[in-house]
């Protein structure tokens, strides 16, 4: 069962199902237990070491593993590690010495943050959302074959930017449920059940995209994505695959309203870009069709743009949108002081509105470039 109340409602309801087992209400599951708990904050008192430890312990008991493709009955093998981001032809291109440099959540003294780490190629991108058989299967025609601008292959793309999203999701879910598990009083915080019904709605969000593209790749039909294509004559120095919703368009008018009070569903986009072997760059954006209404013009005019101004608008979306994005270690180390902590603070920007105002008062958002690299 759906909530289908106000998002800004930041108490969880008698007669709303509860957190913990949605088939029962919460006057008559948890409500009573989330009064008498006095348990104290956790980690109180702890080293920052120590937070990061239990966060990142805490985060990693939601994993979990699960086969996204469309026909669960033909699963076999093991749910592996797949790779959102192909290991053979896009990691293989952008990392040095079998490594990478992503974004790492950290809490420091001022909060949560992230910070620019190194990683493992073979741990970059990596997410249990597809079983041994379905990980080769159903992506080789983007996996053997190079981008031929094939609707299939953009369908594909696509579609493996909202699995890698849609298993995020609904791990933050479980993490949110995992700590009114543990602290049941916090049910009754509206901070927390903010964050509870956030999670709800993505992984509702996310589900309803996820069965169109279970019934377009049913029948065989893969014209409900609409994606523009751009092939930059040059490789650059990182790769990114993600889905989100946009808020702005290019104007700056809002589209999605995500801080709105309603309801509504928030449409995602769908992001690939990633160098190829050949030395050129693949740009791969796309939306599906149902939400014409909300992205058709908002694409219409990213598609009137020429490769310099396109490049200077997605440095900013990716910076501000994704997370799952790495980046060629040399790249990282050639950006000035300056650069790699505008690189760093106008990443964690999107979650904190004071950093971004004290990066454009200093003048220093955004003063890198993504698409423009030394070699
Ligand atoms: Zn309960
Ligand atoms: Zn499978």
């Amino acid at each position: 069962m759906i909530y289908t109340g106000n998002n800004r409602n930041l108490t969880i309801e008698p007669y709303e199902p509860c957190p913990c087992h949605l088939d029962k209400k919460f006057k008559f599951c948890c409500y009573q237990k989330a009064k008498k708990d006095t348990s104290a904050p956790m980690a109180k008192g702890f080293s920052l070491g120590r937070v990061n430890h239990l966060i990142r312990e805490f985060y990693a008991a939601t994993d979990f593993r699960t086969c996204f493709a469309f026909e669960n009955n033909q699963c076999s093998g093991p749910i592996k590690n797949a790779h959102s981001l192909q290991n053979n032809r896009i990691l293989n291109v952008i990392c040095e010495n079998g490594h990478l440099y992503y974004f790492k959540p950290e809490v420091v003294d001022s909060g949560p943050t992230s910070v620019i780490k190194k990683i493992g190629k073979n741990d970059a991108s990596t997410f249990f959302g597809f079983c041994d058989f379905h990980d080769t299967e159903l992506f080789k025609p983007i996996e053997l074959f190079d981008y031929t601008g094939d609707i299939q292959q953009k369908f594909l793309f696509a579609f493996r930017a909202l699995a890698v999203e849609m298993h995020k999701k609904l791990r933050q879910l479980e993490n949110v449920k995992r700590m009114f598990a543990q602290r049941p009083r916090i049910m009754l915080d509206p901070q927390f059940v903010y964050m509870y019904r956030v999670a709800m709605s993505d992984v509702n969000d996310h589900q309803i995209e996820y069965e169109l593209f279970k019934q377009g790749f049913q029948n065989g039909d893969y014209t409900g994505v609409r994606t523009i294509h751009r092939e930059l004559q040059y490789g650059v120095k990182f790769a990114a695959c993600s889905s989100f919703t946009v808020r702005y368009d290019i104007n700056g008018k809002v589209m999605n309203d995500t801080f709105s009070t309603k309801n509504d569903r928030m449409p995602s986009i769908f992001l690939n870009i990633y160098p190829t072997p050949q030395g050129t760059t693949n740009i791969l954006i796309s939306y599906l069709n149902i939400d014409s209404e909300v992205y058709q013009n908002y694409f219409n005019s990213l598609d009137a743009l020429d490769d310099q101004k396109l490049t200077k608008y997605l440095n900013y979306l990716v910076i501000e949108n994704t997370e799952n994005v790495f980046f060629t270690p040399s790249y990282i180390e050639s950006l000035s002081e300056n650069e790699r902590k505008s690189f760093e603070r106008s990443y964690n920007s999107s979650m904190n509105v004071l950093e971004r105002a004290s990066l454009l008062a200093e003048g220093n958002y955004y003063k890198f470039d993504l698409f423009n690299l030394a070699p």
